[in-house]
C-alpha cells in the first residue's frame, strides 16, 4: 500500500509510467489450437481460490487489462488506467482487492467502490457475488432511489467492500454511524461519466472523509484534462495503463452464422447464391487449397468467380479483381493475405466460407461489407468443429453473432464427395505427377539423343 502524499504527483509523474496495451487476438485458431501463450490467471500471483473462480467463470486467460493491472495491484500500486466497459476492468480491480482483503480480519469496511451510476453500482455488486465465491467477504451497495435502512445497516456492520454513487454516500457521512476510517482500497470507476455527470466536486469531498493512507485506482474511458487533474490529487506515484479500445466490426452489417456439416458447407453456399441471389460477394477460405477447392465448385456449378491467394500471379490477382469489380464475376474466392488493401465498392454479402483464425481477420474480412456508412450482410459457415473459434471471436468482438438455418436447404442430403483432399494425397498427387514429368523428359531425350547419332552404316 502507498501512502497518500498531499503534495500534487507533477503531471509526468502520471505520464511516466504509462503502458499502452492493445487487446490481444483472441488465443484460439479455428481449429482449436491455442497459439498465443498468455499468462493465466493463477500465473498472476492470484490465490489458488481466485484463479479457480476465473476458471468457474469461464475466464480462460486475463484481458489485457487484467494482465497488466492484477500484479501492480498486489504489489499495492495506485493505478491510472484508461480503459473502457467490456476490457475486462471490474474484475480487473476486483480480483486483486479479492485477493488482499480474503485471510485478514474482518468487520470494517477497507474497499470503497465510487460509480457514476445505480446499474452500474448493481453490476459491480453482481459481479462481485461471481467473483468472491468462497471468500466470505461481503459488498453492499449504496444509492440514491432506494430505502436507506439496509444501507445503514452495512455501514454499521462493517460490510468488507461498499459500492456507492457519490451523491447518496455524502448523505450518509453527514452521520457518525458512516465512516470509512478502515479503509484500504478506493477505486473510482468511470471517473470520465463521473465528469460528464458534474459529479467531481462530490467525489473531491468524498474524499476528504476517507484516510490519506490507502491504495487508489482510478479507470476512465478517456483521460480528459479535469480527470488527469484529479488523478493527480488522489493518486500517489501511479502506474499508469492505456488499454486501446477493441476493435469492433463497423455499422451496418448484419451478422449471421449457419452450422453446417463441413461436406456440405459448398451446397450451403450455393443455395445462399441461389435464394439471395447477391451481385458481388466476397468468399474468405482458410487455405489457398480450399480457396482452389471452392472456386472449382463454384466453376462447375456455373457461378461466375474469380479467386486470389498466394500461388496466383500478381497478374492474375489484378485480372480477377478488375472481372469482379466490373461485375463479370458473382463471387470472388480469397483468403485472407490476399485480400488485405482490397477495396470493392458495393460489396454486398462477405462469407466465411471458414471461421476466421482472429476476431481481427474477422473484423477485417466482413469490414469489406457495409463500407462507408452503406449495409451489408456477413454470413459465417460453422462445422462443428469451428464453434470453438467463432465462440472466441464473439468474444473478441463484444457481439453474439446469431445463429441461423437456411429454409429449404436439406441438412441431411449426401454430400457429392470430399471437399477438401488432404495434404498427404496432394503431395503423392504431386509427386506421382512430377515422376511422370521427369521420365517423360528423360524419354524425349533420349529420343533426341538418338535421332542425333550419325548412321554410319549408311554411309
Ligand atoms: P467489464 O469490462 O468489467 O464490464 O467486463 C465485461 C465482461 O467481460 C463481463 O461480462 C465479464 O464477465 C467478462 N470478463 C471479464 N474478464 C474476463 C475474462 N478474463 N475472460 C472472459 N470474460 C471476461
Amino acid at each position: 500500500m502507498s501512502n497518500y502524499r498531499s503534495s500534487k504527483p507533477s503531471t509526468s509523474s502520471v505520464k511516466t509510467s504509462t503502458r499502452s496495451v492493445r487487446a490481444a487476438k483472441p488465443a484460439l485458431q479455428a481449429n482449436g489450437a491455442t497459439v498465443e501463450a498468455s499468462a493465466s490467471f493463477a500465473q498472476l500471483n492470484l490465490s489458488p481460490g481466485l484463479a479457480q473462480t476465473a476458471q468457474r467463470m469461464g475466464y480462460t486467460r486475463p484481458t489485457p487489462i487484467q494482465r497488466e493491472a492484477i500484479p501492480l495491484l498486489l504489489d499495492g500500486r495506485d493505478l491510472l488506467a484508461s480503459a473502457a466497459t467490456g476490457s475486462g476492468k471490474t474484475a480487473a480491480f476486483l480480483f486483486p482487492i479479492l485477493h488482499r482483503l480474503q485471510d485478514r480480519s474482518r468487520g470494517s469496511t477497507r474497499a470503497l467502490v465510487l460509480t457514476p451510476t445505480r446499474e452500474l453500482a448493481a453490476q459491480i455488486l453482481d459481479h462481485f457475488r461471481a467473483l468472491s465465491a468462497g471468500t466470505g467477504l461481503r459488498a453492499a451497495t449504496v444509492y440514491g432511489g432506494v430505502a436507506p435502512a439496509p444501507q445503514v445497516k452495512a455501514f454499521r456492520a462493517g460490510t468488507d467492500v461498499i459500492i456507492a454513487t457519490p451523491g447518496r454516500l455524502l448523505d450518509h457521512f453527514q452521520y457518525s454511524y458512516a465512516k470509512l476510517d478502515g479503509l484500504e482500497f478506493l477505486v473510482l470507476d468511470e471517473a470520465d461519466r463521473m465528469l460528464d455527470m458534474g459529479f467531481l466536486p462530490d467525489v473531491r469531498r468524498i474524499l476528504t472523509h476517507l484516510p490519506r493512507k490507502r491504495q487508489t485506482l482510478l479507470f476512465s474511458a478517456t483521460l480528459p484534462a479535469p480527470i488527469v487533474h484529479l488523478a493527480q490529487r488522489m493518486l500517489h506515484d501511479p502506474a499508469a495503463i492505456h488499454i486501446e479500445p477493441k476493435p469492433v466490426p463497423a455499422h451496418g452489417i448484419t451478422h449471421c452464422a449457419y452450422a453446417v456439416p463441413p461436406e456440405l458447407k459448398t451446397r450451403l453456399l450455393l443455395e445462399i447464391l441461389r435464394q439471395e441471389a447477391p451481385t458481388r460477394v466476397l468468399a474468405f477460405t482458410r487455405t489457398r487449397h480450399r480457396a482452389n477447392r471452392l472456386a472449382d465448385f463454384l466453376d462447375k456449378h456455373s457461378v461466375p468467380c474469380g479467386r486470389i491467394h498466394g500461388s496466383r500471379s500478381q497478374a492474375q490477382r489484378t485480372e480477377a479483381l478488375a472481372a469482379f469489380r466490373k461485375g463479370r464475376f458473382q463471387v470472388l474466392v480469397a483468403t485472407d493475405i490476399a485480400a488485405r488493401g482490397l477495396d470493392v465498392v458495393a460489396l454486398d454479402l462477405v462469407v466465411n466460407f471458414d471461421v476466421p483464425g482472429a476476431a481481427e481477420d474477422y473484423i477485417h474480412r466482413v469490414g469489406r461489407t457495409a463500407r462507408a456508412e452503406a449495409t451489408g450482410n456477413a454470413y459465417t459457415l460453422v462445422a462443428p468443429e469451428d464453434e470453438v473459434g467463432l465462440r472466441a471471436i464473439e468474444r473478441g468482438i463484444g457481439q453474439r453473432i446469431p445463429r441461423k438455418t437456411l429454409p429449404g436447404f436439406n441438412y441431411r442430403q449426401k454430400s457429392e464427395g470430399r471437399f477438401e483432399v488432404p495434404l498427404a494425397e496432394r503431395i503423392a498427387i504431386i509427386r506421382t505427377r512430377k515422376r511422370e514429368e521427369r521420365s517423360r523428359s528423360l524419354a524425349k531425350a533420349q529420343r533426341r539423343s538418338n535421332e542425333a547419332k550419325p548412321n554410319l552404316s549408311n554411309r
